[in-house]
């Protein structure tokens, strides 16, 4: 272990006194960081690393999808090596991309399919943001996996809505948008013991989907072999898409089920009928030992979150992505 560190932060570096923090080595340089508890609680002072790992106790609290990107707080992290430290993720810049294909794939959903930019690095389940000639920005959920050369959003069209009626109605193939990303702590994390793996639960409605599809997939991929469901939600059968490549892939892997479910209107040899959180609880009432992904809906997922969690599973195995609207 090295007595000095040096931080590069913004191109500058600054050499890191023994045992002193990040957050005390850029004030003292006289660098404003945002900080509040100064004890690791509040994480006001989140920052990442893209070069030099941040030592374990640095990221204590964080969601292990975050630790795994190399996050950290800067309050308690005494670096053990040089670190190139950010606070802004550096995926904030924009960067043009070509819509390659736009499909309408329900009633009111629209898969698009963009260009994948060069040093792009992506999990499955983390979202981008999208911003519109008016420069209203919004978030998407990347439901491409990794081999695919290109992104893939599901987008619900909200009538009236500034960005979503842009993306599904007046964008064509080969227009250019400008993205930013990926963001996000939703995404496939390998078992810690590949002996053990935990079993999943995927639960959303609507385009809720899009996150799980690319979660779900990479799962299947890398081989998890423990039981995989899938509950995707929608309130009339029209809603519900991908249906065939999902049942597809439930015939393919074993260890997947998809559960396509509908509040009203379902066929019982096509559909479970009912409100999603029932039909979860009613197949499975114990949690416990689950990894659980929920995306979509934020008040549905509120919902769930509160129902897995009683139901045994662990906070820290719970990873949610609400889609709430934005507020400009
Ligand atoms: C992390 C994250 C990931 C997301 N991923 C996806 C995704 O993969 N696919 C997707 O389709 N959306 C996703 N969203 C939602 C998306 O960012 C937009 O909020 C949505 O597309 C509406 O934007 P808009 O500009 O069209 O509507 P706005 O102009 O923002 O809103 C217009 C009006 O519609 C209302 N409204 C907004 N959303 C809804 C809704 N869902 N239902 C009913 N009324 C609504 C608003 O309150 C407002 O009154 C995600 C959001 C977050 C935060």
């Amino acid at each position: 272990m090295n007595l000095m560190n040096t931080l590069t932060y913004e191109g500058q570096e600054y050499t890191c006194r023994a045992e002193e923090t990040v957050l005390e080595c850029l004030t003292r340089h006289g660098v404003a960081l945002p900080s509040s508890c100064h004890a690791g609680i509040c994480q006001t002072c989140l920052m990442r690393s893209y070069k030099g790992k941040p030592p374990e106790m640095a990221q204590k609290g964080l969601k292990a999808t975050l630790q795994a990107q190399d996050y950290f707080l800067a309050c308690i992290c005494r670096p053990q090596e040089d670190m190139e430290i950010g606070l802004l993720p550096q995926e904030q810049a924009w960067k043009s991309v070509e819509v390659l294909e736009q499909e309408a794939v329900a009633a009111d959903i629209y898969r698009l399919r963009l260009s994948l930019p060069d040093d792009f690095s992506y999990e499955p389940g983390q979202y981008i943001n999208v911003k519109s000639p008016a420069e209203a920005i919004r978030s998407y959920s990347l439901a491409s996996i990794k081999p695919e050369d290109y992104l893939e959003l599901h987008v619900k069209h909200i009538p009236g809505g500034k960005v979503s009626t842009w993306l599904c109605v007046t964008l064509k193939g080969g227009d250019e948008i400008s993205i930013n990303g990926p963001i996000g702590s939703c995404f496939y994390l390998p078992p810690s013991r590949p002996s053990s793996p935990k079993p999943i639960l995927l639960a959303g409605t609507g385009t809720g989907l899009a996150p799980l599809y690319g979660i779900l997939r990479t799962a299947l991929q890398e081989g998890h072999d423990a039981p995989v469901h899938l509950f995707h939600g929608s309130l009339a059968p029209e809603g519900l898409y991908l249906v065939d490549e999902l049942m597809q892939l439930a015939q393919e892997y074993n260890q997947f089920s998809y559960t396509p479910c509908v509040l009203k209107d379902g066929q019982l040899d096509l559909h479970q009928v009912g409100a999603i959180q029932d039909l979860i609880k009613a197949s499975y009432p114990s949690l416990s030992g689950w990894q659980i992904y929920l995306c979509g809906d934020p008040e549905l997922i509120k919902i769930l979150r509160m129902q897995c969690f009683l139901s045994g599973a662990g906070m820290e195995d719970i990873f949610s992505d609400p889609f709430e609207p934005a507020r400009a």
